[in-house]
């Protein structure tokens, strides 16, 4: 039986892993996939992880990585279908039907992509539409593309896409952006990025490929010409597994304060599962480091 079982193995895992090995606790990284930075893995270029300025996604999770296997961890390839709580701790139950046994868990299985749930998308999916930039941009060389979305994601998508492709929609509903300010002002300033502000998409066009989307602006129903969508509209935490045994949000994120401390005993939720104001790698490797500073606390 294992202290702890760390279930992900993006930021706020592999961090957990290296305080886990710190701590001098027995645990293992269970992973359905290799995650590195998780969803930022899909970042050209990430400004703001303190040390590593202008390194692009992919590498900075490969540091990680590294850095946990430095220290010993074992790595557990399988997918978590549920948890099981006994007097002794917590029995983890896997896809292949084979269980784990934990004291306590640590789940850190991070978020996907959010669908827009229009006609078209997933009809054209992996044919036109995308969720990742950094992926399929390069198919989309000195063409039209549309990005929907106003977060931080869309507009590095955006800017991404724009030194590829002929032209870029930045398709937002408001007229206000939640991305940061620098992204924005960069954005404004690049000659081949179109904003178009307070419009809905509604639909995805096309015969064998995409040849547009159909969008409502401020009421006014009209197509934009375009070769490629990109889909950037937030992430849906990974909770599926849990839902029947943690207390999560209306929105599905595992109610947990900055100790990490979900609503049942021995169970502690770390990184873009928790609820928290601010989603980025840096605050996700800060919950790997808390989430075991209370499982130290809560076994010994
Ligand atoms: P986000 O911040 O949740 O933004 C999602 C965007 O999609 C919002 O602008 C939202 O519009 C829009 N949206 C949501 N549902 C929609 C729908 N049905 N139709 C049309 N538009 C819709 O998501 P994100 O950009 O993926 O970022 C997720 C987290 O990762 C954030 O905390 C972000 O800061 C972080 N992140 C950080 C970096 C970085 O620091 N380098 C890079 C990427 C992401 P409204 O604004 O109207 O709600």
């Amino acid at each position: 039986m294992y202290d702890t079982l760390i279930i992900g193995s993006g930021p706020a895992g592999l961090s957990a892993a290296v305080y886990a090995s710190r701590a001098k606790l027995s645990f293992a990284v269970v992973e359905k996939e290799y995650m590195g930075t998780g969803q930022i893995a899909y970042t050209e270029r990430v400004d703001n992880y303190l040390g590593y300025y202008g390194i692009d996604g992919f590498s900075l999770g490969e540091k990680f990585r590294e850095h946990a296997e430095a220290l010993g961890t074992e790595f557990i390839d399988s997918e978590v279908s549920g948890f099981q709580r006994d007097d002794k701790g917590w029995k983890v139950l896997l896809a292949d039907g084979d269980i784990l046994e934990a004291r306590t868990v640590i789940y850190a299985a991070g978020s996907h992509p959010r669908i827009l749930g229009i006609t078209g998308e997933k009809e054209f999916s992996g044919r036109g539409v995308s969720y990742c930039a950094l992926c399929d941009g390069a198919f989309f060389a000195d063409k039209t593309v549309a990005v929907i979305g106003g977060g931080d994601t869309a507009l590095e998508d955006a800017l991404y896409l724009s030194k590829q492709a002929e032209k870029v929609y930045l398709i937002h509903r408001r007229e206000q952006f939640r991305a940061n300010r620098a992204l924005q002002e960069k954005v404004r300033a690049c000659g081949n990025i179109e904003l178009v502000l307070e419009a809905v998409p509604t639909e995805i066009t096309g015969a064998e490929n995409v040849t547009g989307i159909k969008i409502n602006q401020n009421g006014t129903e009209m197509v934009l010409e375009a070769d490629g969508i990109f889909i950037a509209v937030g992430t849906v935490p990974n909770t599926e597994a849990v839902k029947d045994t943690v207390s999560l949000d209306s929105n599905g994120y595992i109610i947990a304060g900055e100790d990490c401390k979900a609503s049942a005993e021995g169970f502690f939720a770390a990184g873009d599962v928790r609820t928290k104001q601010v989603r980025q790698v840096i605050t996700a490797a800060a919950d790997g480091a808390n989430a075991v500073s209370a499982v130290s606390e809560y076994l010994y």
